[in-house]
């Protein structure tokens, strides 16, 4: 075995860490009498309770339905909006109008691959992904090519996780017409070159859809920097409520392409014959969307702004590498995705044991939440060669002692199990 390098000294670039976690009512919980050990952030984050007061503040003090003549309907107008240049600000969309709230990145890939299936795609186009994306960014292409007659391919990575940008442009013919990519691993943590990639595909004139899910709680993100054309990411998994999401287009693509869901608000007019649709962003944004959701995820831009998302990107980073030296000093664990960049996702299994029998034991025994499973990337598992996998996951609310507790619940399940 390798020896695994020195333990880094302990790094929280200014953050003042018992702060931030006093700032986050969850995290006070206990799980069997232990104090809550939360290692899955990559699944869900825990909300600060600035929003959670928000939340409850515009319920209680200012709820009204947004584009309505009442007092509290303008001011609920005024705030979506408000969160919108605060989102656009934050990602450098170009503009406003190029925030579309959705319900998640679910939704947000469903909406282009389905717009662009009712749009541009064609049978025979081409579309690639990469062997490591979650399930939610492959199904909606599937339904995409079953619609259209277009065909899926997919980019092989190696087994480290590591992504070859040659391999990816030789996979590229004159009938690939989207790319949609992970901006990073949820299993394998590998943080993909998306500048890059973009460059390639727009020499080809092909569409570049980004699936920022893991990266952009994890990392400040910049639109203008990267040049995609969409990119989708969700609010639970950076600290606002369920149900919001963001998908951000290039005006021109968000022009041409076809709404997901019609309805209320999105049409401008309508007769018994035809629906004329509302313009951009209100055309994707039909019914009644889950506004003061959406504002609330104002106040946690403020708060995420606050903190500065490059200092808590360096500590997350900092976590990882500290759980990693510490994991790949285990014999019998095996850790998957080695690439040099990664977000802080770490995925293993254990010689001659189960990890959903480990996920239960860290949960009793540690009150550790962690995940074991197949991780929503069933083909990327069968590519690895395994069933299920455990993956803990960082955010700027942990601490080194808590995967110091890792270590040790580790070494004890090994002791009695592998
Ligand atoms: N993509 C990736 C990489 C993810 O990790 C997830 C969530 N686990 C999703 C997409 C889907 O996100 P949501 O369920 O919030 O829509």
């Amino acid at each position: 075995m390798i020896p695994a390098p020195p333990l880094q000294t302990l790094k929280t670039y200014g953050l003042d860490i018992e702060k931030i976690r006093s700032d986050f009512p969850m995290l006070s919980q206990t799980v069997n009498g232990k104090p809550l050990i939360y290692l899955d952030s990559a699944a869900t984050s825990h909300k600060p309770k600035v929003v959670l007061d928000r939340l409850y503040q515009f319920y209680s003090e200012e709820y009204g339905k947004p584009k309505e003549a009442n007092r509290f309907s303008k001011t609920t107008t005024e705030a979506m909006e408000e969160t919108r240049s605060k989102m656009a600000g934050m990602i450098g969309a170009s503009k406003p109008e190029e925030i579309i709230f959705t319900t998640g990145c679910t939704e947000g890939i469903n909406l282009v691959a389905n717009g662009m299936a009712r749009t541009l795609l064609k049978k025979g186009d081409e579309i690639l992904i990469t062997a490591f994306e979650h399930h939610a960014n492959i199904v909606p292409w599937h339904m995409a090519c079953d619609l259209t007659g277009a065909v899926l391919k997919v980019v092989p990575i190696e087994k480290t996780g590591e992504f070859d940008l040659e391999k990816f442009q030789g996979m590229l013919t004159d009938k690939t017409r989207i790319v949609s990519f992970s901006h990073s691993s949820h299993v394998l943590g590998t943080i993909l070159p998306i500048k890059q990639i973009c460059e390639i595909a727009h020499s080809r004139e092909i569409v570049v859809m980004i699936d920022g899910a893991q990266a952009a709680p994890h990392m400040p993100v910049n639109m203008q920097e990267y040049d995609c054309d969409f990119y989708a990411f969700s609010g639970h998994k950076m600290g606002s409520p369920t149900g919001v999401g963001v998908l951000y287009g290039k005006e021109k693509w968000l022009q041409k392409i076809a709404p997901l869901l019609g309805g209320g608000q999105m049409a401008e007019q309508v007769t018994w014959e035809k629906s004329k649709f509302a313009s951009i962003p209100t055309k994707f944004e039909a019914g009644t969307t889950p506004f003061v959701e959406i504002i609330v995820t104002g106040t946690l831009i403020d708060y995420l702004q606050e903190l500065d998302m490059q200092k808590t990107s360096e500590y997350e980073q900092e976590l990882m590498k500290y759980c990693t030296e510490k994991l790949s000093r285990i014999e019998q664990l095996n850790i998957f995705g080695t690439a040099p960049e990664k977000e802080p996702v770490l995925s293993f299994n254990i010689r001659n044991a189960d990890v959903k029998k480990l996920e239960t034991f860290l949960n009793n025994e540690y009150g550790m939440a962690v995940r074991a499973g197949h991780l929503t990337a069933q083909p990327l598992m069968k590519f690895l060669g395994v069933e299920k996998l455990l993956r803990v996951s960082f955010c700027y609310y942990n601490t080194y002692e808590e995967i110091d507790v890792l270590e040790e619940a580790l070494k004890a399940f090994i002791k009695e199990n592998a």
